[in-house]
């Protein structure tokens, strides 16, 4: 058999292999890495993060969390490098560039931690900008969220408007909060979180993330829509459907939701669709079109089913990830559960940008 009728056969079989849907075009990429498995058994490894170094981009990393165990910071051909805060069971996490903290300019990671109780609430930690070594801020400091219930999602945003930076928190009963996070020059600890904003999106509700150049917000409604809300403190519940379960294929439970950058508000807004193992892209700007969905493959590495969290990156990172990847939770292994990275260029194929100059310092 000729080489090239084997190739169309396959590429064939992966536009006519995305089920039932007629309107879902797919592309089905393989893993490049996959990250050292979570310590804990069963359902673990929740919400992955991209750190991006300063100044060397290989040296920028992955973090995941064990919500049964602690923070994991993976290097980007997988390796764990460290643990920290073991036993804080960390759920969702996400990253703040350049926060200023006791006078210097630090990176932070932030998780939403805990079972509903006293430990549980928001953790700070400290990236090292050199080396990205993670450390606690402060004698075990948890901000409080929901008057001390557990958060569950959790995103980060700084104001294209005026530099101000925030998180949010979501809860199983479909609550959001957004605090403003602020530095506190010559106190312990250096920085305090003010609520400015509640709303209530509706069921249970956990994938969320912040445009940080279109100051818009994006939740998740695992068993109804991704809907988009102002991100400003003062943008009230005044909101619309992205997308709603049922649509192009998007199966309950959406779960996690990233962004990928490109120049002029345009890019995309990833959401897994945790029902389907599949990731469903849609315009980033204007009325969020649909575009297309990824169902990665096995391929060397083992493929992905019902994943939580992902997190996206256009920048350039590793010699094996020039373009910018893509990392997904893995929720069903042989061993326990992991996160697998893609390289873009697979995922964009000839359909989606590949553009790596927005930069999220
Ligand atoms: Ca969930
Ligand atoms: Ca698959
Ligand atoms: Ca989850
Ligand atoms: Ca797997």
């Amino acid at each position: 058999m000729p080489r090239l009728p084997v190739v169309l056969a396959s590429i064939a079989l992966s536009l006519t292999a995305a089920g039932p849907a007629t309107d879902v075009i797919t592309v089905t990429p393989t893993a490049k890495v996959a990250t050292a498995p979570v310590p804990s058994a069963g359902d673990a490894a929740d919400d992955p993060a991209i750190w991006i170094h300063p100044n060397d981009p290989a040296k920028s990393l992955v973090l995941g969390t064990d919500k049964k165990g602690g923070l994991h910071a993976y290097s980007l051909d997988g390796h764990d490098r460290q643990l920290v805060s073991p036993g804080l069971r960390p759920n969702n996490v996400d990253v703040l560039y350049g926060f200023q903290l006791a006078g210097r300019r630090v990176d932070l990671a932030l998780a939403s931690v805990g079972k509903a109780g006293k430990s549980s609430g928001v953790k700070v930690w400290t990236i090292d900008q050199a080396d990205g070594t993670l450390a606690e801020i402060g004698d075990g400091l948890t901000f409080k969220a929901f008057d001390g219930g557990a958060p569950y999602g959790l995103c980060t945003y700084r104001s294209p408007r005026n530099g101000a930076t925030y998180f949010f928190v979501t809860d199983r009963n479909g609550a959001v909060e957004q605090y403003r996070l602020d530095p506190r020059d010559g106190n312990t600890p250096a920085l305090g979180a003010t609520r400015v904003r509640a709303f209530r999106v509706g069921s249970q509700a956990e994938g969320i993330v912040a445009d940080r150049e279109r100051a818009r917000l994006y939740v998740g409604e695992e068993n109804v829509a991704i809907w988009e809300y102002g991100a400003e403190p003062g943008d009230g519940s005044d909101r619309r459907a992205v997308a709603r379960v049922g649509e192009h294929g998007l199966t309950a439970d959406i779960e996690g939701l990233a962004i990928y950058y490109a120049p002029a508000g345009k890019g995309y807004l990833l959401a897994s669709s945790q029902g389907s193992n599949t990731i469903n892209v849609y315009d980033r700007g204007g009325d969020h079109a649909y575009i297309l969905t990824i169902d990665p493959k096995a391929g060397t590495i083992d493929d992905i089913a019902g994943s939580d969290g992902l997190d996206v990156t256009n920048e350039r990172t590793s010699p094996l990830f020039p373009s910018g990847f893509l990392v997904i939770q893995d929720g069903k292994n042989e061993g326990t559960q992991n996160f697998k990275l893609f390289t873009w260029e697979e995922i964009a194929s000839n359909r989606l940008l590949v553009d790596t100059t927005s930069s999220a310092r």
